[in-house]
């Protein structure tokens, strides 16, 4: 088939002298470089490629700016830099901080995310195989070293919610400041402590030991790692440029991911690393880590989900690290039609006259080209789109909803039945003695149960209900349209449902009951948590009686 672009092909030459005759047009139309500070989070390492693409693929100077790129950690003089103090001075125009930047915005401080460059937090625990214990709530009186609030705000919010939701308090434990010095968990000074899953497992490694991590993530805490920001005044006063410097930002993470070895070369020539141990092979151990917590294959490179951001304001909240939030203003948003840009350059051209003809043949084909990507880029951010939402709203082990939707359905639900005056129950229940379960059997046999119990459950209810986690081992149903009666005999079927269930596991099967509380709507409610308050005291009612029963109303009990 004869190649219209061909070496000999009339089009190519045509097209080719068109570009000449307008190349000159386009070079007067370009400013000059603008100079501008990127300050890193940390030293130089892979955890910033993308930058350091961005410059020397020329992606920054197309753009329009010649960029510095300074590294983070501490300056010459031993002092720590701040990334988010710099730009907000204006010392730096654009910075790599993490999720704690809605902590200083709610602050006040004018700061605005510009990308989620890493989706998921590289924060870990670690700690060795040698010392026995894989999961928080086993502490005990080990002596440990996590971060404290007034130390280090950047990594405490998920350490603290960590173990929060552990139900542990950190006050009571054998914990210390930490030195962030793996020496100390190798010599056994402490036996747990925070570390960046990018590195510290590596370097355990190289020294002989066997690391184990404990991540936030298996807690229910599910923060971003690295973002890029800058300060509000900079998108208000000139957002083409700042768009124009995202844009080539993730054209230089998309880059780095592709090409990691040459990327690698490049941080090994250009950007001293911290020391020595911080070599070629550790920069490509580092690339693989980064991509997973990127999942550039399922999530686009700088992607911003509102609702995650909700759910780490949440967090914050429940630890008191801010009053209030708000997050117009502080997440940005990419214009619909990233490509626009290019089409009003290409407009412009087509005015150089006698090209005209030419140009509106390649227009045609650019716009062909255009549209095709679009399309893909739709289909892809869909898909995206369903995974994330996946994240935000499910629950990971179990699969059901998570408890920020339920708290969403539990609200709409309310107002709705409130509308039209219709009934609206809820069923709150939680797992007896389930900490002997984990005791006995094991956490993933733990596990194994807590999915077997949605499971079950499931089976018992209509399309319509809404079943969620609501905590570790307590579950929530929400009955729409259903009055008292009704609901009662639906958390009969679910007590009665599991407790002839038994789960599989390798000691044999393992047998379990629930307590239930069923609340209905009542008029004076003035608020849904008043229906939840009532389950829940009913569901402690039902454990004070003895446990395995359903207990509904001051006087209905169902008992074993
Ligand atoms: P009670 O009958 O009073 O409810 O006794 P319990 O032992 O169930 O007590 P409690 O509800 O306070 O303890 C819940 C335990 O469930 C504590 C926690 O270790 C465990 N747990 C919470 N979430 C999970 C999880 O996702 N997996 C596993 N395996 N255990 C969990
Ligand atoms: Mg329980
Ligand atoms: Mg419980």
């Amino acid at each position: 088939m004869p190649c219209l672009l061909g070496y000999r092909s009339p089009l190519r030459w045509l097209l080719f002298s068109a570009l000449l005759i307008t190349a000159p047009l386009a070079a007067a139309d370009r400013p000059e470089l603008e100079r501008v500070v990127l300050q890193l989070a940390w030293y130089h390492q892979f955890q910033f490629a993308g930058y350091y693409a961005a410059k020397h693929q020329g992606y920054f100077r197309e753009a329009g700016f010649e960029v510095e790129i300074r590294h983070g950690g501490h300056d010459s003089y031993g002092r720590p830099i701040d990334p988010i103090e710099d730009v907000v001075f204006g010392r730096a125009d654009f910075g790599v901080s993490r999720s704690d930047l809605l902590i200083y915005h709610s602050h006040g401080l004018p700061v605005v995310v510009l990308a989620n460059i890493m989706q998921r937090s590289p924060l870990v625990f670690l700690t060795l195989e040698e010392h026995g214990f894989t999961r928080l709530e086993e502490v005990g009186e080990r002596p440990i070293s996590v971060t404290l609030p007034d130390v280090d705000t950047r990594l405490s919010a998920e350490t603290l919610a960590s173990f929060h939701r552990a139900g542990l308090d950190l006050a009571q434990l054998n914990n210390h400041t930490p030195s962030w010095k793996l020496e100390d968990l190798l010599d056994g000074t402490t036996q747990l402590m925070p570390g960046y899953l990018t590195d510290a497992p590596y370097f355990l490694e190289a020294f002989g030991a066997e690391p184990v991590t404990i991540t936030p993530e298996s807690y229910g805490i599910d923060f971003y790692g690295d973002l890029l920001f800058t300060r509000t005044s900079m998108l208000e006063d000139r957002p083409e440029r700042v768009e124009a410097f995202r844009n080539a930002a993730l054209r230089g993470w998309a880059y780095a991911l592709d090409n990691v070895e040459e990327v690698a070369e490049l941080i090994t020539e250009y950007y001293p690393t911290r020391s020595p141990l911080y070599d070629i092979h550790f920069l490509h151990h580092e690339a693989e880590k980064l991509r997973s917590l990127m999942q550039p294959e399922l999530i686009e490179i700088g992607y911003i989900n509102p609702s995650r951001w909700e759910n780490i304001a949440d967090v914050y909240l429940e630890l008191d690290m801010i009053e209030h939030y708000d997050l117009e203003g502080f997440l940005y948003q990419p214009p619909a039609d990233p490509d626009g840009a290019d089409l009003k350059r290409l407009g412009r051209w087509a005015l150089g006259g006698s090209a005209l003809l030419l140009l509106a043949i390649a227009l045609a084909s650019y716009l062909l080209m255009i549209n095709r990507q679009l399309r893909h880029e739709v289909t892809r951010r869909h898909k995206a789109e369903e995974a994330l939402r996946e994240l935000a709203e499910k629950d990971g082990l179990t699969g059901i909803d998570n408890r920020r939707l339920f708290e969403e359905h539990l609200q709409q639900c309310f107002a709705y039945a409130r509308r039209h005056k219709q009934p609206l129950t809820l069923i709150m229940f939680d797992v007896d003695h389930f900490k002997q379960v984990n005791d006995s059997h094991g956490h993933l046999a733990g596990d194994r149960v807590l999915v077997e119990i949605a499971r079950i459950t499931q089976q018992e209810l209509r399309t319509e209900d809404h079943f969620a986690r609501y905590g570790g081992e307590e579950f929530a149903v929400l009955l729409p349209n259903t009055d008292h009666g009704e609901a009662l005999q639906v958390a009969e079927r679910i007590w009665r449902a599991n407790r002839q269930h038994q789960v599989t596991s390798d000691a044999g099967p393992i047998g379990y009951s629930l307590s239930l509380g069923v609340a209905s709507l009542d008029e004076s409610d003035r608020t849904p948590h008043d229906v939840v308050k009532r389950a829940d005291e009913r569901l402690y009612q039902a454990k004070r009686q003895g446990r395995d029963c359903y207990f509904g109303a001051a006087d209905y009990a169902a008992s074993k």
